[in-house]
């Protein structure tokens, strides 16, 4: 079987290698020639674990190509992913232009009947419209060419890309036409062996699905980030409170950390679409528009506790910062809560010298030298004022508190994630700020 996939981005890079490992012939489609040119020679733009090793592999295999030429792509695919991003317009609503360019592009180049699914997250009544993109296309070129839609949204995880999309949960497709029903079953029928299932439903509720699920697990945790916030004021503990109610199983004990806010490309931008869908639609998702609410504070929370300790003066403070991808494993820094934090503390006066182990280059092209970077996590503590830890990378998770001692002018430490011990981090003689649990000092 041959596909296409355009976007070349964390989710078509991700799903055009994982295609291309179970053996379908897959090319990648891209405008950025760049991006091309480098994955040809098995440069990999992004980050992700064990993604370099499989496109190797896969371009060696003749399995896997790369392209900035669609038209090139399409000739005997069967399906055609779009996977363009979808960025956030102003007024929140997802900007389509990316994905309905591709399908104009699509409408211009197919000579065969094909299946055009949208892998990108798209509102409600997308492919309606990349349907009606592609038949534009076909009209004005005076050729009557049988085609389908199809909604695939996808639900990989940046940092655990590879193995999310070789075992997925679910794979939820949305259809109205038997024949894609039957090439989209025989395309994912590999990934389907260990008894993962493949969801068919109608289109709407497909796209729907992807927004209900982000939706959710944003709202997971900024829930859990109201009570951290609440557990602070009245004195309990949100780590206790976390595995309390983390042991019912109606509830669980994934995905409900207290933290300084979510970020990344997905749940701020998938959050604010819906609630504007909505809008839209004349409803106000009351629910959703506290979530986005209570996690735009929280970005600001770790600069609220730094204000407690040292005062509102920041003015020639020097900060130590571990992290700035908005998660581990990814050096994704969209909508990054570091972003918000340097941004405050910068502009209080103080300056910042960070280490990420991985999205450093990342975090150049963005900020410049508004910061200093780091060679390793010590080295941004040298006669640093204090430590603050934004992104959970494991190798922050057991510090050389001697050390730390040593390099930092004052023993205090800023958690945005939780991850020590508090009782351990006082034995060593360091004050201790975290999130939804109570400032400990020696
Ligand atoms: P990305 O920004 O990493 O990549 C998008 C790619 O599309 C870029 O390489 C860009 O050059 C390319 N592109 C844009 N216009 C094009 C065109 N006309 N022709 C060919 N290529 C074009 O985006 P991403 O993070 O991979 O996200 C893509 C979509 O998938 C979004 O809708 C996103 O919400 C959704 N999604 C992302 C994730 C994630 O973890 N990143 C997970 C699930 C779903």
């Amino acid at each position: 079987m041959k596909i296409s996939i355009v976007g070349t981005g964390y989710v078509g890079l991700v799903s055009g290698t994982c295609f291309a490992d179970v053996g379908v012939n897959v090319t990648c489609v891209d405008i950025d020639k760049k991006k091309i040119e480098d994955l040809k020679k098995g440069i990999v733009p992004i980050y992700e674990p064990g993604l370099e090793t499989m496109i190797h592999s896969n371009i060696q295999k003749n399995r896997l190509f790369f392209t900035t030429e669609l038209k090139k792509a399409l000739v005997d695919s069967s399906v055609v992913f779009i996977a363009v991003g979808t960025p956030p317009d102003e007024d929140g609503s997802a900007d389509l232009k990316y994905v309905l360019n591709v399908a104009h592009e699509i409408g211009k180049h197919i000579n065969d009947y094909i299946v055009v699914v949208t892998k990108s997250t798209v509102p409600i009544g997308t492919a309606k419209k990349v349907k009606a993109a592609v038949q534009e296309e076909l009209d004005k070129r005076g050729v009557d060419i049988e085609f389908d839609v199809a909604s695939n949204p996808e639900f990989l995880k940046e940092g655990n890309a590879i193995d999310d999309f070789l075992k997925p949960d679910r794979i939820v497709v949305g259809t109205e036409s038997k024949r894609a029903e039957q090439i989209m079953s025989r395309l994912y029928k590999p990934f389907l062996l260990n008894g993962h299932p493949i969801i068919f439903m109608d289109i709407p509720s497909s796209e729907m699905t992807k927004y209900a699920a982000n939706s959710m697990l944003a709202t997971k945790i900024s829930f859990m980030n109201d009570m951290a916030n609440l557990c602070e004021i009245v004195g309990a503990d949100i780590t206790s409170v976390r595995k309390g109610i983390g042991s019912d199983a109606r509830i669980g004990n994934k995905f409900i950390y207290a933290g300084a806010g979510y970020g990344g490309s997905c749940f701020p931008k998938d959050v604010k679409a819906v609630i504007k869908t909505a809008k839209d639609n004349g409803y106000k998702l009351r629910l959703l528009q506290a979530v986005e609410d209570v996690n735009n504070d929280q970005k600001h929370v770790l600069v609220t506790k730094i204000k407690e300790e040292f005062g509102d003066n920041l003015e020639g403070m020097k900060f130590g910062l571990w992290g700035l991808s908005f998660k581990p494993k990814t050096d994704d820094m969209r909508e990054a809560p570091s972003l918000v934090l340097i941004e405050e503390l910068t502009k209080m006066g103080a300056s910042i010298k960070a280490y990420d182990p991985v999205a450093q280059e990342e975090a150049k092209r963005i900020l410049g030298d508004k910061i200093e970077y780091g060679q390793d996590p010590y080295d941004v503590l040298i006669d640093a004022d204090a430590l603050i830890v934004i992104t959970e990378w494991p190798e922050f998770r057991m510090p050389n508190f001697k050390v730390l001692e040593k390099l930092l002018k004052n023993n205090v430490i800023f958690d945005g994630r939780n991850i020590y011990d508090p009782k351990e981090i006082v034995e060593n003689g360091f004050s201790y700020y975290s999130i939804g649990r109570k400032v400990i000092r020696p």
